[in-house]
């Protein structure tokens, strides 16, 4: 089996993805940076979202799992004392595979230019450059809402635990097949109005946003920020490609959840 590791880039980080390679190595695994079946990530969820960016290409034939060297994370959820029973866990293949929901944003421009698709782990963002951000949002190809305010996010379930808690939107199990769209202080009075609720939508369905007016807009796709210039539209739905975890023992998501946020 092919490995690689992946680090956050600090000096903890660094010596356990060290160890971690070094002990696979010693089970007669395969370093592959390039083609690996399973990426160990260490570090924090950033680091995951990381790791998961560099290998989008290849998702259907790579298992993730994540070690955190700071605060338990949702995808980083390994201890750096456990590394010996992780290893011999890894080496002793096959292992579970879960899979989580990805978000899909295409974004298309004016002028014909060729449209950009992403896959994001966690969520898209969508603000305006200079002002406020103005987008119709259509729903399944009808019109919704004028959104008039600092932004918009879309988020995955396994994604709702970061940004979108933040905005208020509910946290979703990653079992569930669906994007949660979120709004970041929308103007409501009695010329603008919006939902002010988030919204889950289903796998079939489709969002759809289309500016008013400046067609420039400041992207996120997770950590990644993208300024896009004439932009057409930007389009939102759950992804055909999904996320594997390799799991090694139960977690289940709302002890990860109790644990981050309640008490540990
Ligand atoms: P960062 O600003 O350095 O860290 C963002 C924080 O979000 C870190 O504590 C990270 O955990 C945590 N996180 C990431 N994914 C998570 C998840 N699925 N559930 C719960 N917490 C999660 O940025 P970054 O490390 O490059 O990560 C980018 C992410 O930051 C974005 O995808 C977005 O979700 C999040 N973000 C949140 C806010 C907000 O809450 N107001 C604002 C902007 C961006 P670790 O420390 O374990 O890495």
């Amino acid at each position: 089996m092919k490995f690689a590791v992946t680090s956050k880039g600090d000096a903890k980080s660094n010596s356990l993805m060290h160890k971690i390679k070094s002990y696979l190595l010693d089970f007669h695994l395969t370093y592959d940076d390039n083609e690996p079946d399973i990426v160990i990530s260490v570090g924090g969820d950033g680091t995951l979202l990381y790791a998961f960016h560099r290998y989008t290409s290849r998702l259907d034939k790579t298992a993730f799992v994540g070690v955190h060297t700071g605060h338990l994370g949702f995808y980083a959820d390994w201890v750096p004392e456990e590394i010996e029973k992780l290893v011999i866990a890894i080496a002793q293949t096959p292992y579970q595979v879960i899979e989580y929901p990805l978000l899909e944003a295409i974004v298309r421009y004016q002028h014909g230019g060729k449209e950009t698709r992403y896959l994001a782990l966690n969520e898209s963002t969508v603000k305006s450059v200079e002002g406020s951000l103005v987008m119709d949002v259509d729903i399944r190809g009808q019109h919704f809402e004028r959104f008039r305010g600092d932004g918009l996010c879309v988020s995955t379930p396994s994604g709702s635990t970061a940004y979108n808690k933040a905005l208020g939107g509910a946290i979703i199990h990653p079992s569930i097949a669906a994007i949660q769209m979120a709004e970041m202080a929308s103007i409501n009075n009695r010329v603008f109005r919006t939902v002010g609720s988030p919204l889950i939508l289903p796998a079939h369905h489709t969002c759809m946003l289309k500016p008013v007016n400046e067609p420039d807009f400041l992207i996120t796709i997770d950590h990644l920020t993208l300024l896009h210039k004439d932009v057409k539209s930007i389009q939102y739905r759950v992804a055909d490609e999904k996320i594997r975890f390799a799991r090694f023992r139960p977690f289940p998501f709302w002890k990860r959840v109790h644990d981050s946020f309640i008490s540990n």
